[in-house]
Formats: structure tokens, sequence, C-alpha cells
């Protein structure tokens, strides 16, 4: 499906101009030092038979505030990858392919042991969900019940208050309390948060913030190099593009939570935290039968209150590697579209990436989204043809195995909780939460009551371009 190069227009500054920022309220640093390279390490200059090296280490086109001097190379592309001198902001959008496949309602997925059967996806009814893009009522009977079981674990939230919008700056009362473990001012993590892979050279593949209309090209090239990626899926855009979801979860990748609205999750209240992730859940169990029990926050924006809120739902956070302050791995894929940043730029943090990655013992995560076409053509043209032909090579797998887990092990229902502790019974065991004996004082879960309605501007604003953006392809018979 092609849209018309006037309509792109019409859709995407918003959306670019409203996410940004979010990135900068969760990235505090310079874009063009996200990524240092590991001292002594070395990439291999060889150029693709049929690519010119200009096409694969050159100069970004016009960007006046971005750097436009790289070094990059890579081991091989795509034939038929998108040059980079078409992938910027302003590019006219390009084909999307239809579905590989498409699910039949009441299929078995029989790589899951104990699957049910798969649910009809033309019978979802976004009348019975929240808002898309806006953070979901807080007094609806289903919340309610979510938030009365969060109670019910017993689990103790941290009492500290929202942080509020604008990140790091606009807190620094909170920053400066490191027994928050804000990941966002500092990377500070817990050891139940999943951000590397065990083993060394292994990937753990991932996307977030689909599904959405470039996805099937993504899941196209995946199915063609028969790679298996994790997807952290945004509720909203499951109700949007619930056949996509399905597609993705009978391919054999592996589903997991990225909340309904993609807010900052720590400017939320914890009833809110409790609607973000509880639609989320539900959606997904509706178009796919099961449940998720990895999730990743929005923008990594995580402390210990939304863990211990995320793990009392089943939900182990996962984050992607850090090992440094400038050495995230985060290729910043999603800026391209807003012309934030250069494709020059992303393949100059994903070699940087590389770089650290193959000095490493343990294996790695890395940041990348499917919501945009840019992001899905310097993944599927550049990026992952030369992970595939790295040497030495990568395994690459969904987050659930490589961490030596199976599929059923990534789901709430299949889960074989003897040898994968569910996420609040491995916090506890891990001393990241506590949990009284008696179920908790209501004032676990409503102390910030007083401070509903709080909303974070950054996430709003997202969500209504998002909202916008959809309207307009909406139009357009795009396949909801
Ligand atoms: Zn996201």
């Amino acid at each position: 499906m092609r849209f018309s190069q006037s309509t792109v227009f019409a859709i995407l500054p918003a959306l670019v101009v409203a996410r940004n920022q979010g990135q900068q309220f969760a990235r505090q640093h310079d874009l063009n030092a996200r990524q240092n390279p590991a001292t002594g390490s070395t990439t291999t200059a060889s150029v693709p038979v049929g690519t010119s090296a200009s096409s694969v280490s050159g100069t970004a086109a016009a960007t006046p505030t971005l750097a436009t001097t790289f070094t990059f190379k890579l081991d091989a592309t795509n034939p038929t990858a998108v040059p980079l001198s078409v992938i910027n902001a302003a590019q006219p959008s390009s084909v999307t392919k239809p579905l590989d496949s498409t699910a039949v309602p009441g299929t078995i997925p029989t790589f899951i042991p104990n699957a049910p059967p798969l649910p009809n996806a033309a019978l979802l009814n976004p009348a019975n969900y929240p808002v898309l893009d806006k953070v979901p009522p807080v007094d609806s009977p289903e919340v309610k019940g979510w938030i009365d079981e969060v109670t019910a674990t017993g689990i103790v939230i941290p009492s500290f208050d929202p942080t509020q919008p604008g990140g790091c700056p606009n807190n620094t009362a909170a920053v400066a309390d490191t027994s928050r473990c804000w990941w966002t001012c500092g990377g500070c993590t817990r050891s139940t948060d999943v951000t590397q892979c065990p083993a060394p050279l292994n990937w753990g593949l991932t996307y977030d913030d689909g599904p959405a209309p470039y996805t099937s090209n993504l899941l196209s090239y995946l199915d063609q190099t028969n790679l298996k990626s994790t997807f952290f899926v945004v509720g909203s855009r499951v109700i949007s593009f619930p056949a996509t979801l399905q597609t993705q979860f009978l391919g054999q990748h592996h589903i997991a939570v990225h909340t309904w609205s993609h807010p900052s999750l720590t400017t939320l209240t914890n009833e809110q935290i409790i609607a973000e992730l509880g639609w989320s859940k539900k959606v997904i169990k509706d178009v796919l039968g099961i449940t998720p029990n990895l999730m990743r926050p929005p923008f990594g924006d995580i402390d210990d209150r939304v863990r211990a809120i995320s793990m009392a739902m089943g939900l182990t956070p996962v984050m992607w590697t850090r090992i440094s302050p400038l050495a995230t791995f985060d290729t910043d894929d999603f800026n391209i579209h807003g012309g934030i940043t250069s494709v020059q730029q992303v393949l100059q943090n994903w070699e940087n990436i590389l770089g650290n990655a193959t000095t490493m013992s343990n294996g790695f995560i890395v940041l990348e989204h499917d919501l945009f076409e840019q992001s899905v053509e310097v993944a599927t043209g550049y990026i992952l043809p030369d992970a595939l032909a790295h040497n030495p090579p990568f395994t690459i797998k969904p987050v659930i195995e490589c961490l030596n887990k199976n599929m059923a092990d990534a789901y709430i229902e299949t889960n074989d909780n003897s040898t994968n502790p569910p996420a609040l019974s491995a916090a506890v065991s891990a001393g990241v939460v506590t949990v009284t004996s008696a179920p908790a004082s209501a004032s676990n879960t409503s102390k910030s009551s007083a401070v509903s309605g709080q909303f974070n501007g950054a996430g709003l604003a997202y969500m209504a371009t998002v909202i916008a953006g959809l309207a307009v392809g909406a139009l357009l018979s795009l396949p909801f």
C-alpha cells in the first residue's frame, strides 16, 4: 500500500514533533555522543558487491545540527535496500507489503504447548477499550479490578511521588534520591531487570511501538532470513492492527507489553500505571489468547515504583543494554523520521554498538522500532544484513530465548512456573520488592491518589498526534 506524498506530509511531522519531547525527556546526552566506540574495536571494511562505498559510508544529507562525517563500514547490505540517500524525514512513503500470511481464527499455536486457539480478531470491538493513545481512566470496573488484584498480592509499592514531566532537570530531588533507582536519570537497574543476554555474541532482537503499517515489511525480511524477534507492542496499536499482531505471533515472534498509550510511566500515579499495563495485557490476550509476562517501559522510564507495580502484575521489565552513560545500545532509529537524526548517524550508532558488543563477556539487547518506515528500512536494508554477515557470527534470538527460556515461558498462561518463576515471585526472591504477609492496605496502591490526573505532557502529545495520524490513515483504508 502506498501513501500519497501529500498524505505523508500531513501525517508525519506532527508525530515527530510530539515524540521528540519524549525523547528529550528520556535522553539526556548529545545524540552524536550516544555511543562511544569500544577501545581497540575493529570493524571489517568490506563493501558488498553491487553497493558503492559512498552508499554505505558517506556524507549525510544537509542536516546542519548533526554530524556529517561518519566512519561506519558495513559488512553487508540488502541488495534491495532503500538507498541511504532516500531514507530521511521527507522521503515519500514506500509500499507496505501485505502480510505474508493471515491468521485463521481457531488456529492452535502448536509451537507453544498448551496455548489456547487463536481468537477471532475480527470480533475485536474498540468500543470495549479505552480511548486510544490516552492514559486510561482509573475508575472503570476493569481498572478497579486490576487495582484490587495488585493490592491482593501484598506488594509494597514505594511511596515516592510521580516524577514531573521534563525529565532529570525538572526532578532534582527525585534524581538525588538514589533509592528510587530511576533508570532515566543515571541508568539504575535492579537484578530482575533484563538488560542483556547471558551468552556472548547473543543479540536479543527487539522492536518497539508497533504493530504499525511497516511492520509487515519487517516481518517479510525476518521471514526471508529466518530471524525471530521480540516485539514490545503498544495496546492502542494492537486495537488498530490486530491481524498484524496475530501474524507476528503465529510467525513465532515473541510478543511483550509496551503499555497502552506510551507514556513516561514514572510520571503517572500508581492507578494510572496499573491501567496502562492492565489494558495492554488485556488487548493482547483478547487478540492472541495469552498474556505476555515481559514489558518494556516507554523511553526506558522506570523506577522502583513502576517496577513494583509491573511485577505485581506479572510483568518483568526488559531494558536495552547500557554499559556507560555514553554507551547505551540505542540506535536512535526512531528519530530519522523526524529529522532529528540521520540514517548515517544511526548506522554510526550501530557500528559503535557492535564495537562494544563484541568486547563484552555477555550478549546484548538493542533498542529499535517498527512504528515508522525509516526505522524499518534501516533495519531491513542495513542493520540486520550487516549483523547476519558479522564475523564472529551473532546468535540472534527473541529476548525470551536469549535468556535460555522457551516461548511458552513468555506468556503468563503457558509459563512453566517451576523453572521460570513468575515476575513477582522472582522479584521477592531477589529482594527487589517486598510483600506483606497480609494483603496490602489500600494506601499502598492509592498513596498517589492525591496526584491523580497528573499526566506526562510529552506522552500525551505523542498520543494525540498518533491519533491524528491514524485518523488520516483510516481515511486511506489502512488495514486496521
Ligand atoms: Zn516505545
